[in-house]
Parts: C-alpha cells; structure tokens; sequence
C-alpha cells in the first residue's frame, strides 16, 4: 500500500441511473475524493420503475445492481454487488393484500436468485434483506424473521454476505440477530449488520458479526470510534435527489475520512484496520 493512500472504503451505497446521477458519476467523484472501494447494494424495484412482486423485476434489479457495479469498476474503484429485496419489498406485497404464504414464497424464490447469483460469482451477497424498521405488529416481525433466517441459510451454503437492515432497537437488535445468525450456522464475520447504531459495535464485533456505520448521522461516527476499528463505514446514498435525508453520498464519506485522519479524530492506523483490514476479513478483498 502506498503510504499516501488511505484505504477509503463505503461498505452499502445504491445507484439509479433512472432518476439520481448513476454508478459512473457516482465512481467519478469518489474517486476524485479519495475513494477506492464500494458495495453497491440492491434499491428497491419500484425506485428504478420496475414492479414489486414481479419476479423478472428482481432479476432486473439484480442485474441493474451488478451492471453498476461493473461500471465503477471500469472508472477504477474496487466495487463488489450486493443483491437482494428489502423488507420494503415483502411489507408492499402484504399490503397489497398477498397471503403471507405467498410473499414468503416470492422472498424465497428472490433470495435463492440472489444466491444462485453468488455461487455464479456476479454478486457477493445477498441484500439488503431484513426486517422493517417502522412498527410493525409481531406477526409482521415473525414473518421477517423467518426470511432473514432463510437468506442466512442461503448466503452460508453459497458462502455469501449478507447485508441486513433492521430497526435500530440496540442491543436487543443486536442480541437477535447473534441468536439467528447462531441458529443458522453462518461464518458470523459474514453478517453485516447495515445501518448499525454506534452501542451495538461491541456486542456484534465481540460475537464476530460485523457492525456497518453510516456516516451521515451526527455524532455517530465520533461515537463508533470510542469502540475502536471494530465496525465499517457506509454512506447509504440512494441516490434519489429528492430525498437527500440522513444520508450522505459516498465522495462526503471519502472527504469525512480524510478529514477524520487529518484533524486526528483517528489516526492512518486505524483506517486501515476498519477499512483495510475489515473489508478482507468479511469480503476476502484486498482494497489496496
Ligand atoms: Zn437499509
Ligand atoms: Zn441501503
């Protein structure tokens, strides 16, 4: 690695070429700010016009979010796909007054194409995959639970990550997915826990899941460093300009880093060691 380089890494990112800027843009200011690796992960389908339910449309999804991918690699960033359907997505089909069977059947068959996309090596994961973070009644709670146990089954027999988003409820968030995760038999270091709050960084990295920092709320990263380099780091951008919300775009993350470095709220070491050295230990991936 040279010694002026920063492995500058964001761990979950999405791309839409249909209404934001789109993977080669997004790779250009990256880069430009430093950046050398990016997951790109699923968005929803009915953010890029495709519909919800469809089987045709995840596969569209899937290849749209490898196709992204693929690009930015071509503007020089290391980037890896992400492929999956949101708990969004399973939460839309209830609503539109689908059995629970039948959406556990659709999430299923969504899951094994995610799968079957890994063992083919177009994607390393399966995401983002989870339950909702609104409230949800417990029979909506057990219904998600039941497809982040099958997506993690799924992900260990094709030896995937897994990008899950949850609700942010601490250590009881945490403490159920070490259960599942247990249950499941998974490599833990495996399980990315997408979008993670600064306390659950110890209960997670102690039990070997991996904690993902999103860097566009206040106070959250200054609050994940006390914990030391036991966590990644992601911006979430959705790239959607009419939702700019809690998070940040990717080039923000890189320009944050760099700054974090310079004005000693870390140090190189510690860089490397959560974006480095992370990235490897959950990816395989030698980002320098
Ligand atoms: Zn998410
Ligand atoms: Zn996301």
């Amino acid at each position: 690695m040279n010694s002026e380089e920063l492995p500058i890494c964001d761990n979950h990112a999405h791309a839409n070429a249909v209404i934001g800027m789109g993977p080669r843009e997004l790779a250009r200011r990256f880069r430009r700010e430093g950046g050398k690796f990016i997951v790109m992960v699923s968005l929803l389908t009915w953010s890029l016009g495709l519909n919800p339910g469809s089987m045709d449309d995840v596969r569209k999804l899937y290849d749209y979010t490898i196709e992204a991918a693929r690009v930015i690699n071509e503007e020089g960033i290391k980037s890896v796909a992400v492929v999956g359907l949101h708990p969004a997505e399973g939460f839309e089909l209830i609503k539109r007054g689908w059995s629970l069977g039948d959406v556990e059947d659709f999430m299923r068959k969504a899951i094994d194409l995610a799968g079957k996309y890994v063992s083919e090596g177009k994607a390393v994961g399966i995401g983002e995959v989870g339950r909702p973070h609104w409230e949800v009644d417990e029979r909506i709670m057990d219904f998600f639970n039941g497809i982040i146990k099958y997506a993690l089954g799924v992900a260990r027999d094709v030896d995937g990550v897994v990008h899950l988003h949850l609700e942010r409820n601490g250590l009881a968030t945490t403490q159920s997915i070490i259960g599942i995760a247990r249950e499941v038999n998974i490599k833990p270091y495996r399980v990315i826990m997408h979008h993670a709050q600064p306390v659950s960084i110890d209960l997670a990295f102690n039990n070997g899941l991996m904690p993902s920092i999103p860097m566009g709320r206040r106070g959250e990263f200054e609050e994940a460093v006390k914990h030391g380099p036991r966590f990644l780091v992601e911006s979430d951008f959705i790239d959607d300009p009419r939702r700019p919300g809690a998070v940040i775009p990717p080039w923000t993350l890189a320009r944050k880093l760099r700054n974090y470095v310079s004005n000693g709220l870390i140090n190189r070491d510690f860089l490397v060691s959560m974006c480095h050295d992370n990235i490897l230990k959950v990816y395989g991936i030698n980002i320098t």
